[in-house]
């Protein structure tokens, strides 16, 4: 390095010429932030090097998850900064001690949000502390926040921001904004991850870098939301009566040659295409020809195939409606967005020609595209183990249908299933894992399955499982569904399992075959005392099916039973299905 200007004396030329040759990019992005790091600490006085600057060299990375993706993230962090020398730890926000918070300097906090901003059942204890009274100062403490979420729900990542406003009052600096991340963000978070270790290694890096970094639990996926499988339908089964009114089907996905393996629990992620009768619906509204050449995430295509392909249409979420608000200045949609309640009405049941129809605005095909949101891939859990079916993984998926001024509409993914595909159709899957709904890794804890509709898929994997592995008896489902003879799914199926002992009691209701509603909690209040019974030997509970209302309603009934049978106040109810929950003994799996 030639040194044109001279403060230095020779000797001190001297060292600087031989410490900067043979210094790696990395090494002299370090040395170049220790230097930073000095003077701004010495102020306008003599420089000391000050050990204080290269002690900061440990990274604790906090998860919180439901489907696992947060934890993945993790490991692909830890990985990045392997080599670093940085200590890098991840740890589950559940494992957690908070007593440590306070001899923290540097931590990562990735935590997804569920429903109407609840964090996931790992994270809870940890949130109630850290937004809580109790909560410490923590002054020394530099901190950055990923949160995961999905931008159609109105508290979209609201723990991630929840968790960085109560750091920041409690004195924690952070290093990095936080990144709110929506359901698709493969490249979002490869290019957080780049710029946060570059910021963090530029700051933190210790003088002689050693590989300390430790990934536990992490498997390389193979294929991706980015880069799926394309899976040969094997079958496809309407599995509701002719006279039902609803549409179920079951399909079956080969896995051949793919290497992948789920378990009982996981779900498929398929990437579907939008219903081509609104794409067109959608240019003949605007005028637009489909030919017009716009650039989305996934790179330049025509608006015909990006509508088809790459853009959300068949339902509005509050960002779309925010970014056509900005750029339109539509003063009666700002109203209807700054009311939650007309906001969730308009929402409803709403797409994007609802949008253009309501608030007519001219926009070129790029501004148009530019307010729309990715298409996300829809998540289906799996109906089979693969312990079972081998290569296969196989779902049940209820097709949305449904008219809206005079206009007949579908869901994407579901209709993409009923009515694009056939068998033998290539289908682009990937699969994600959810560590949060597993049977119990000891078979003999009973297990309560709980699902309404198509909230049953699970099940089917669970018992299937038991049944390659040969474990009779100790299972109890409960099944809700609108009326026997037309949606009894895979009733063929239960009843064998009874017979063959796999399954030891199966309970139903169908809720539209009397003029009274029964769901599935009516069965559980008729069946309260055994149930309790079933806890009492340690058995574990699950849930799966609808969020909204089943779900909230599904748990109030269990309180319930917690006080009647075992005689507890409200607050012990509560208390005691927490505990469940922590102890992994209450498992849902709802959306
Ligand atoms: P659904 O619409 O949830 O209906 C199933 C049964 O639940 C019907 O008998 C319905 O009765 C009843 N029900 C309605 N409100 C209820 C309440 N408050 N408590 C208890 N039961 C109630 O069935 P679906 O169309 O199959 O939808 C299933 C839900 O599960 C969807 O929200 C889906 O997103 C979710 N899910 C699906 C999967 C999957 O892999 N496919 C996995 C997890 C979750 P009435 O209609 O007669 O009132």
């Amino acid at each position: 390095m030639n040194i044109q200007f001279n403060p230095l004396n020779d000797q001190q030329i001297n060292a600087l010429t031989s410490l900067s040759s043979g210094l790696t990019r990395e090494q002299t992005i370090w040395v170049s932030g220790y230097f930073q790091g000095l003077l701004a600490s010495a102020g306008t006085n003599k420089i000391q090097a000050s050990p204080t600057v290269i002690q900061k060299q440990k990274l604790t990375i906090l998860y919180g998850t439901h489907t696992g993706r947060s934890k993945t993230i993790a490991a692909q962090l830890t990985g990045k900064l392997a080599g670093s020398g940085i200590e890098v730890q991840s740890v589950a926000l559940d494992d957690y001690k908070t007593r440590q918070l306070t001899s923290e300097t540097q931590l990562v906090f990735i935590v997804s949000t569920h429903g109407e901003g609840e964090p996931p059942a790992m994270a809870e204890d940890f949130y109630q502390f850290i937004t809580g009274k109790r909560a410490p100062q923590l002054p020394n403490l530099n901190y950055s926040v990923v949160a995961l979420g999905d931008k159609s729900y109105k508290l979209y990542c609201q723990t991630g921001v929840d968790i960085d406003q109560a750091l920041s009052r409690i004195g924690a600096k952070s290093i990095l904004p936080v990144l709110k991340l929506d359901v698709d963000f493969e490249d979002e978070i490869e290019h957080w991850i780049n710029e946060f270790a570059e910021v963090f290694i530029r700051d933190f890096a210790p003088e002689n870098p050693v590989s300390q970094a430790r990934v536990e639990g992490f498997t390389e996926v193979l294929y991706t939301r980015k880069k799926p499988f394309m899976a040969t339908v094997l079958d496809k089964v309407k599995i509701t009566g002719r006279d039902s009114d609803k549409e179920v089907y079951h399909v079956e996905l080969s896995l051949e040659g793919s290497g992948i393996v789920y378990e009982p629990g996981d779900s498929v992620g398929i990437l579907a295409n939008n219903p081509s009768g609104l794409v067109n619906a959608i240019l003949s509204h605007t005028g637009y020809t489909g030919c017009e050449l716009v650039q989305v995430k996934e790179g330049e295509f025509s608006l015909k195939e990006a509508l088809f392909q790459h853009l959300e249409i068949t339902v509005l979420n509050r960002d779309v409606l925010q970014k056509f608000q900005e750029k339109t200045g539509n003063q009666p949609l700002l109203e209807i967005i700054s009311n939650e309640y007309q906001l969730d009405q308009y929402l409803y049941g709403h797409d994007v020609i609802d949008l253009l129809e309501d608030f007519p605005f001219q926009f070129s095909a790029q501004e148009f595209v530019d307010i729309l949101r990715s298409f996300p891939a829809r998540l289906y859990s799996i109906s089979s183990s693969q312990s079972a079916v081998g290569d296969e993984v196989h779902i049940t998926v209820a097709t949305v249908r449904y008219t809206r001024k005079e206009r007949e509409r579908a869901g994407a993914c579901s209709s993409y299933l009923a009515d694009q595909i056939e068998i033998d159709s290539q289908v682009p899957v990937f699969i994600e894992k959810n560590p949060a709904f597993k049977l119990p890794e000891n078979e003999e804890t009973p297990v309560i399955l709980v699902g309404a509709g198509t909230g049953v898929a699970p099940y089917r994997a669970f018992l299937q499982q038991r049944e390659a592995n040969n474990q009779k008896g100790k299972t109890w489902l409960f099944f809700g569904e609108r009326r026997f003879h037309s949606d009894f799914l895979y009733q063929i199926e239960w009843q064998k399992l009874l017979k063959d002992g796999y399954l030891e009691k199966i309970d139903v209701a169908f809720s539209r075959d009397q003029k009274d509603k029964i769901y599935v909690q009516h069965r559980l209040i008729e069946r309260q005392k055994e149930i309790f019974e079933w806890l009492n030997r340690g058995a574990n509970i699950y849930l799966c099916g609808d969020m909204k209302q089943m779900a909230r309603d599904v748990q109030n009934t269990l309180l319930r039973i917690f006080e009647t049978e075992g005689g507890m106040t409200e607050e012990k109810a509560h208390e005691f299905l927490k505990k469940l929950k922590k102890e992994k003994r209450f498992q849902t799996d709802v959306y």
